[in-house]
């Protein structure tokens, strides 16, 4: 997973530049609606003090702010004498639409798509990062809704893997775990066809520690294992035409050299691009270099379906 560089803005640059020209109404019964404007506005504290308390948790790393009582968020304002006072709570579709507004009118959304390595989305390394993910889910914790450090540019794929849920995972913008080795890849050559698979590290699944659990958390929710299977295959054969012709233009074990020189080559372009070695591309080439390098001319032939 790629670790990210924090948004470099707050609550605090866009807050009331959002909410003051809403018109939203919330209907409290069915003859009565109110503004929520005036409601928002008075929740704005609220929405700083959790946004620090949110940062400062995280990089304490300890999820006690992860109440319940988050999960709605009430708002009382003063009539203009200051005698009267109404309070109303405001629920997770009252805060999803300040977010919708967020993402319709507010450059600050770019800004947070922008943060993904080169556009790709930190959960997968790789499809595109189009969609914002709520780290804390919005239903679930609206007051986190619009808190910059809770929003991830991610693809749509892992977006919807993740849902709801608010399990361990691993936040791109506060755990970097990319030292420890997540997985092993195993190449298998069967019927003439390449097989790839990924396993957890023994180590991972046996250890209970917090990194483990959210390293494994990560790997289920974002159903890592087979879509590096599949992508792995993919790679395989973009690349197979291309090696096939090293291989057939050179003697055997020239050509095999060749072969094995050119993963990598491509082991180096996606490290350069910022690939971590817990990406599929860079575990499967690695695997893929060693199942060459040990494998005979005969196999080898067969694999790349060379008829003599
Ligand atoms: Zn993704």
């Amino acid at each position: 997973m790629n670790v990210l560089t924090k948004p470099k803005f707050n609550i605090q640059s866009f807050y009331d530049g959002l909410v003051t020209p809403m018109k939203k109404m919330k209907n409290l019964d069915e003859n009565n609606a109110i503004l929520i404007k005036p409601y928002l506005l008075n929740l704005y504290s609220k929405f700083i003090s959790e946004e620090n308390n949110y940062d400062s948790c995280l990089v304490e790393d300890t999820h006690d702010f992860l109440c319940d009582d988050k999960e709605f968020v009430t708002s009382k304002i003063n009539d203009i004498t200051g005698e009267t006072e109404s309070t109303i709570i405001l629920d997770a579709n009252d805060i999803s639409y300040l977010y919708n507004r967020f993402q319709k009118v507010n450059k600050e959304y770019k800004s947070i798509l922008s943060l993904a390595m080169i556009g790709r989305c930190p959960y997968c390394e790789k499809k595109d990062a189009d969609e914002i993910d709520h780290f804390f889910p919005k239903k679930k914790y609206p007051i986190y809704s619009i808190t910059p450090n809770n929003l991830i540019p991610s693809c749509h794929r892992c977006n919807q893997y993740k849902g709801e849920k608010s399990l361990q995972v691993i936040h791109p913008y506060y755990h970097d775990y990319n030292k420890i080795d997540w997985f092993k890849c195993y190449i298998e050559i069967r019927d003439n066809t390449l097989v790839v698979t990924f396993e957890v590290n023994p180590f991972i699944l046996q250890s209970n520690n917090i990194e483990s659990i959210r390293i494994k958390n990560t790997i289920k929710i974002f159903h890592l294992k087979s879509r590096y299977q599949d992508w792995s295959t993919l790679l395989f054969y973009k690349y197979i035409n291309t090696w096939t012709n090293y291989y057939c233009s050179l003697n055997n074990v020239d050509g095999k050299g060749r072969v094995i020189q050119h993963i990598e080559e491509k082991i180096k372009e996606y490290q350069l691009s910022n690939h971590t070695k817990n990406s599929y591309q860079i575990l499967f080439l690695k695997e893929l270099a060693n199942t060459f390098d040990d494998l005979s001319t005969n196999d080898m032939e067969q694999l790349f379906k060379i008829t003599h």
